[in-house]
């Protein structure tokens, strides 16, 4: 299938075309008619599938193209917002608007980001000059309704994107606020990677006869990745990757840490070794993300660190290493993380650090991919089988709470620390809460792993 069959327009065709993707992803080749239908649609899909071009090029189309489309020549009035996108954390946020930039850059349509953590007054001016299509985290957007600064009463279309994400960090109350303000005859989106049973009552009460699409979740593993964890003492992961990367002479290896200050701080060291990189998280101006990722895919730079959030948008083929300096906090981010090698046949590596710490993390990888992985001691880190484990500090800052206040706290915020052995996501909710549910749209169970207290992989509220 190609993106022409799809009916799309010409403006967004073109903007398509200069992506350089041929084909649409199973969730856009079924998310897109469905949008352009103007009916409601439940989505099950996870990052990574395409979903955030399955939804922006649809809606794109038709706030361009229909009768209503024509609302944009009328000059004089400020354009009122016409579709309202919700996500979880403002790196989602920033994404996703980005995603709506890039596909309607031929179009007349405009668009602004709000989410919190940011100062509010420029937000204000962006919504009283107007704005078609808003992306916003719910908190940020809420601050805003109370100010009276925004105006959602012509919305058409609504979309929450990662919605499971969003009732884990508690946004549900914030959510139905917003609900109550907008018009009822609206096209609504609901696009989840799981489906407990609070996202049911959710997509109950919020969409109307919906289309139901689901694609498969990617637990599993490919086989071109070779997979190994390299057991190793807590203070001995900074030597041992550098051992790694010049005995075996690695270049282009893809780092991941868990946080940003993890990055910037290996980074650091790995600069005294001799050896390049950059770092790529959220405290980084799109600029430097950019520069670091062109001149990673170039081959100019060795290592790229890069935390899980900011890695959505690596897309490079053939990567031949990714190294996770820290296991992620969320099994599934696992998955994602060395999706990133051995992509189209070629065969890739994939190498875990692990300490004594991370013991719990490695257990639910294990049985979230459902396999044994091989260890491999290198001789010379050998870890100490005494060691005893320790929290993991799951952010730089200090302890989080999960739905308390934090207001303006953005990427830095939410947080706490995975107790070892506790078989906890860490914070203040047991694992399963959340996306644990079964059932997922058309009666699939959805085979959904445990997931840990979302604010911990994201970093907190955006709001
Ligand atoms: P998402 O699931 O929306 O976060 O997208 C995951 C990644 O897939 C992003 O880096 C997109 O740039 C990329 N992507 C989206 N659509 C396509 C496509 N049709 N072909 C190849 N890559 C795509």
């Amino acid at each position: 299938m190609s993106f022409s069959s799809l009916g799309l327009s010409d403006a967004l065709m073109r903007a398509v075309s200069d992506t350089g993707y041929t084909t649409p992803t199973p969730i856009q080749q079924q998310a897109i008619p469905a949008v352009l239908n103007g009916g409601d649609l439940l989505a099950g899909a996870q990052t990574g599938t395409g979903k955030t071009a399955g939804f922006t090029l649809p809606l794109l189309h038709r706030l361009s193209t229909d009768a209503i489309g024509s609302k944009l020549t009328s000059n004089n009035s400020p354009r009122a917002i016409r579709a309202l996108i919700l996500t979880p954390t403002r790196e989602l946020a920033a994404q996703v608007e980005e995603s709506v930039r890039t596909y309607g850059k031929y179009t007349k349509l405009n668009s602004a980001v709000i989410f919190g953590g940011v100062g509010i007054n420029p937000q204000i001016k962006q919504l009283k000059h107007g704005v078609d299509i808003l992306v916003a985290t719910p908190g940020r957007l809420l601050d805003h309704m109370e100010q009276g600064t925004v105006d959602l009463s012509k919305i058409e279309i609504l979309v929450l994107d990662e919605a499971d994400r969003m009732l884990d960090m508690g946004f549900i109350r914030d959510i139905r606020k917003v609900l109550a303000k907008l018009p009822p005859k609206r096209q609504n989106l609901l696009f989840s990677a799981t489906f407990s049973d609070e996202i049911k009552a959710l997509a109950d009460g919020l969409l109307n006869n919906p289309a139901m699409i689901e694609v498969a979740r990617r637990n599993a593993t490919s086989d071109v990745i070779a997979q190994k964890i390299h057991p190793v003492d807590r203070d001995k992961k900074h030597p041992m990757l550098a051992h790694l990367i010049k005995s075996n002479n690695w270049s282009q290896v893809l780092v991941f840490t868990r946080t940003k200050h993890g990055a910037n701080k290996l980074v650091e060291q790995l600069e005294k070794d001799g050896i390049g990189a950059m770092a790529i998280h959220g405290n980084k101006s799109q600029s430097a993300r950019t520069k670091a990722l062109s001149e990673f895919k170039d081959n100019k730079l060795q290592v790229l660190v890069a935390t899980d959030i900011a890695a959505r948008g690596i897309d490079i083929d053939q990567l031949p290493h990714v190294v996770n300096y820290d296991l992620p906090n969320v099994p599934e981010d696992y998955v994602h993380r060395i999706g990133r090698t051995g992509r189209a046949g070629a065969t890739g590596e994939a190498v875990s650090l692990v300490c004594v710490d991370e013991h719990d993390m490695l257990k639910d990888i294990e049985k979230l991919i459902k396999q044994t992985l091989p260890r491999d001691v290198i001789p010379g880190f050998e870890p100490d089988p005494t060691a005893r484990p320790q929290p993991i500090q799951l952010r730089s800052g200090g302890p989080g709470h999960r739905n308390g206040g934090n207001r303006g706290g953005g990427a830095g915020g939410g947080g706490g620390a995975r107790k070892p052995g506790s078989g906890n996501g860490g914070g203040n909710k047991p694992r399963s809460a959340g996306g644990n549910g079964g059932g997922a749209p058309r009666g699939n169970g959805g085979g959904n792993a445990p997931r840990a207290a979302a604010q911990h992989r994201s970093g907190g509220r955006g709001r």
